[in-house]
């Protein structure tokens, strides 16, 4: 197996190295990461300015660089000729903090999967339900039972999977769920604060919400301790509203 490997949280962050470690046995692992965190980005690619790519040591092992690209540039400098072979696999993780519900628009870790699928490639993103600083170990080690499952069962083309881990030890698991993207969003998302000038300043925050969940959601799996799998696609389009919109007959010039 040739596995690409990066990650939002920067190419120092423990989540990676954990992943690393744990995937290592199973073949090539490349590893390209940020060289600094960069959570939260979404798909940003990086069009205007030069990319950089450096070799760094890694504790585990194969060829590592770090860039000063995003999460998305990662997997596409990742996948050319000039890191190495186009990869079988791309994992993106261990995020430290969940990526549930709408959060997956935000990531930067689902992003690189989403990336992957893009260009074609079988891809996982995988994060802990947690913003403490975690044990890797359990996440890590479904990681690389997951990576041989997608091996030997291969996903549909523009597809991925977006897992989130409990923050528990693997005898504290309940198990694995299949889940669909569930509704967690925020609210108050934006807090105004006075600078020591006395000038207004806006932080964007917001508390987690959930909204709706049905017993088959991401955040209702995690919350239950169990590990959650959605499959997510790339392909966006809302197949009931094409349809209701095909009655509206929508027409220009009206
Ligand atoms: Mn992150």
């Amino acid at each position: 197996m040739r596995i690409l490997l990066t990650n939002d949280d920067g190419i120092h962050a423990p989540g990676l190295v954990a992943l690393g470690q744990a995937l290592a046995p199973l073949g090539d692992v490349v590893t390209l990461a940020p060289e600094r965190p960069r959570s939260a980005m979404g798909h940003a690619v990086t069009l205007h300015k030069p990319l950089r790519i450096w070799p760094v040591k890694l504790p585990h092992g194969g060829r590592a660089f770090a860039t000063n690209g995003t999460p998305a540039d990662c997997v596409a400098l990742g996948t050319s000729e000039y890191v190495g072979q186009r990869p079988s696999l791309v994992v993106s993780g261990i995020n430290l903090g969940p990526n549930l519900g709408v959060d997956m628009f935000y990531s930067g870790t689902v992003a690189a999967a989403m990336e992957a699928a893009i260009s074609g490639l079988p891809a996982f993103a995988i994060s802990i339900a947690s913003y403490e600083s975690a044990d890797f170990e359990p996440a890590a080690q479904f990681a690389r039972y997951l990576a041989e499952v997608v091996e030997a069962r291969s996903l549909p083309k523009g597809t991925f999977l977006n897992v989130n881990v409990p923050p528990l030890s693997a005898a504290e698991m309940a198990g694995v769920a299949v889940t669909r993207q569930g509704r967690i969003t925020y609210s108050n998302r934006i807090e105004r604060r006075t600078d020591p000038r006395g000038m207004a300043y806006y932080w964007l925050t917001g508390d987690r919400v959930d909204e709706d969940d049905g017993a088959d959601s991401d955040a209702a799996a995690v919350r239950e301790g169990k590990i959650s799998v959605t499959p997510v696609r790339i392909d966006l389009t809302d197949e009931d509203l094409l349809r209701t919109l095909a009655t509206w007959s929508l027409r220009w010039p009206v």
